[in-house]
């Protein structure tokens, strides 16, 4: 072979590996077309990959960071995690404090262009941050729990749509369209939870719970939250703050305190004994119910069970909310770590 022989042929390879990638990033124009084509996104909690998933559909690759049935308020990502983060274009947390170590590492490990969009805190003004038993304003960290408020998730939606339109070229109908969707479904919950509600006496709407996780629902939706037995360093309160626990559990006369599928609480059945209530203790406020892939694995569906069981433990009728089906308005191809 001669030398020009060998360069002729090299020249012509290099043609077709360069009409190779040229062909391949055509599908850039229509996201959606191959993996390596899509906007690639990291999520946190579980419901916030739900509902970035019920907008972006098929032309986002998404990614769930936090495993289900772990503690997100604590949990710190294994050092694999900033293997995806150093991939993706965009990173959606919750924020108002949620997740420091994820967003540390992500600041640390994205490349760049890649943004982190904080959804809650760009819901929400500092002046509306819910500060609680939980979540004392002395410890510096707000209740973060706003996606538990159909309110709130809509914001987010929101903000999900406007934020992936302008990444994803020709993307925006088609977000619009999903978000649009999302919110005819979310108003139709939205009535659903209030018919509900309103068959038990304002007065009875009382939340004890284990975890905090409901005080922004509790203020749109009319409930008060009486008392949280986890106090803000996630351990199990004092024999003294459980005596004064029962004789409130008492005096407010609850049919029903309530704990949450994630933290086993020996406490709070004890204070459900004592006192002489029911301890339902199925509440969840990240664990999305059944498999990846079943339409109650969603962040409806997640709401729709909580709301159900509170409504029926207070002795409330939860008919509107049964005929209500909740689930995702677009396929889920989202990745959730179990
Ligand atoms: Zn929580």
């Amino acid at each position: 072979m001669t030398a020009t022989l060998r360069t002729k042929r090299l020249t012509a390879l290099a043609a077709i590996v360069a009409m190779t990638i040229l062909a391949a990033g055509c599908g850039d124009d229509d996201a959606g077309s191959g993996d390596g084509d899509r906007l690639s996104v990291a999520t946190t909690v579980a419901p916030i990959t739900s509902i970035v998933a019920n907008i972006g559909g098929d032309r986002v690759k998404i990614t769930g960071i936090v495993p289900e049935g772990t503690n997100s308020h604590t949990f710190e990502p294994k050092p694999s995690v900033a293997e995806l983060l150093s991939q993706v274009d965009v990173l959606y947390v919750n924020g108002l404090k949620l997740e420091e170590p994820t967003k540390e590492l992500a600041e640390r490990t994205m490349k760049g262009g890649a943004d982190i969009v904080e959804l809650g805190t760009r819901s929400i003004p500092a002046s509306e941050y819910a500060y609680d038993f939980s979540f004392p304003k002395s410890g510096g960290k707000p209740n973060p729990h706003l996606w538990t408020d159909p309110l709130y998730a809509l914001r987010y939606a929101q903000i999900v749509r406007n934020d992936l339109s302008k990444r994803v070229p020709d993307g925006g109908a088609y977000f619009k369209a999903n978000y649009d969707r999302f919110k005819a479904k979310i108003d139709a919950f939205d009535r659903a939870m209030r018919t509900s509600f309103a068959t038990i006496p304002r007065a009875e709407r009382k939340l004890l719970t284990y975890h905090d996780a409901y005080a922004y629902f509790a203020k749109d939706y009319g409930w008060d939250v009486i008392g949280a037995i986890q106090v803000s360093d996630f351990e199990d309160p004092t024999a003294k703050e459980v005596a004064a626990l029962i004789d409130q559990v008492r005096e407010t006369k609850v049919p029903a305190i309530f704990g949450s599928e994630v933290f086993p609480s020996p406490v709070l059945e004890q204070i459900g004994k004592e006192a002489d209530v029911k301890y339902v203790d199925v509440l969840r406020d990240d664990d999305l119910p059944g498999e990846p892939g079943e339409p109650e694995h969603s962040w409806m569906g997640l709401m729709h069970f909580d709301f159900v069981t509170m409504t029926e433990a207070m002795g409330g009728d939860a008919s509107a909310l049964k005929a209500f089906k909740p689930g995702d308005v677009v396929p889920d191809t989202a990745e959730y770590p179990q």
